[in-house]
């Protein structure tokens, strides 16, 4: 009986640790962090003037000298992602490899729980190839948010609720501006579908989190309303004009991506780009 009764003790220590099992982050990261902070230490003590060349070739004078004023530069976009992955734990997972070269300051699980990935004043590498208006680094001056989803399911409850109070605080933290809170697609259009048209915009907007259209649009697009020209004033990269029709379908009409502008879609474009 008392052989029952451990084996039974054993047993749910087992499942005890195995639930409560935290992705925490392992002795390799720790490492690298260790190292690639002391790198970070170097550029900032670096204290040499930029050496600068004039047209025929000649030096141009300068000199370090320094000042006291200073600190990080601060995140003024928001972009949000889907992972398209099986789990929280092999996003984690991908994200603390060093082969992928991909990362995200944020994932937010299915069940709410939001995994700090990365300090929100470093450069995460998630955004890739993009542009949003005239920025074409938005790695340097964004935060990136995944969110544990395939992109053909509706996001959870839990999990946009989490992400609503995530970007409540990031916005008031850092001054980030309602139009700033974009999504993947809309800055890599022809690229990247995420967070795809299941995404709640509508409700992030009515909490001051990006723009949505006007719950009822009573003016409609006049006859020489220039599309392309709302869109780029929007921020879509146009040089792949049907590619950003599809961006901001999904992102602002939700009703299906084809890279046309139905009159319908033309009078939301109308009513949209004149917030910006
Ligand atoms: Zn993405």
């Amino acid at each position: 009986m008392k052989k029952i009764n451990l084996l039974l003790t054993i047993l749910a220590v087992i499942i005890f640790s195995a639930c409560s099992k935290k992705l925490k982050p392992s002795q390799v990261t720790k490492d690298f962090y260790t190292t690639r902070t002391d790198s970070l230490v170097a550029v900032i003590e670096q204290q040499t003037a930029t050496s600068l060349t004039d047209s025929a070739g000649v030096a141009i004078p300068a000199e370090w000298v320094g000042t006291v004023n200073f600190n990080l530069r601060k995140p003024n976009y928001v972009i949000i992602h889907y992972t398209a992955q099986d789990s929280v734990a092999q996003t984690i997972r991908t994200f603390s490899l060093v082969k992928p070269q991909v990362s995200a300051h944020y994932v937010i699980s299915g069940n709410g729980k939001i995994y700090h990935m990365l300090n929100d004043y470093m450069r995460a590498w998630h955004a890739g190839v993009s542009k949003w208006g005239n920025v074409t680094d938005m790695n340097s001056s964004s935060i990136g948010i995944e969110l544990d989803n395939k992109g053909n399911v509706p996001f959870t409850e839990a999990q946009t609720k989490s992400l609503i109070t995530l970007l409540a605080y990031l916005k008031r933290t850092y001054n980030i501006p309602q139009a700033n809170f974009i999504g993947h697609g809309d800055i890599a259009p022809g690229r990247k579908p995420d967070p795809g048209i299941l995404f709640p915009w509508k409700r992030l907007a009515e909490k001051g989190f990006g723009f949505w259209q006007d719950p009822v649009i009573t003016e409609v697009a006049p006859a020489d309303f220039n599309a392309e020209i709302a869109l780029k004033l929007i921020g879509y990269d146009v040089s792949n004009l049907p590619a950003a029709i599809s961006a901001f379908k999904r992102h602002f009409v939700q009703i299906e991506d084809s890279p046309v502008l139905t009159p319908c879609d033309l009078d939301v474009l109308f009513n949209v780009y004149r917030k910006y």
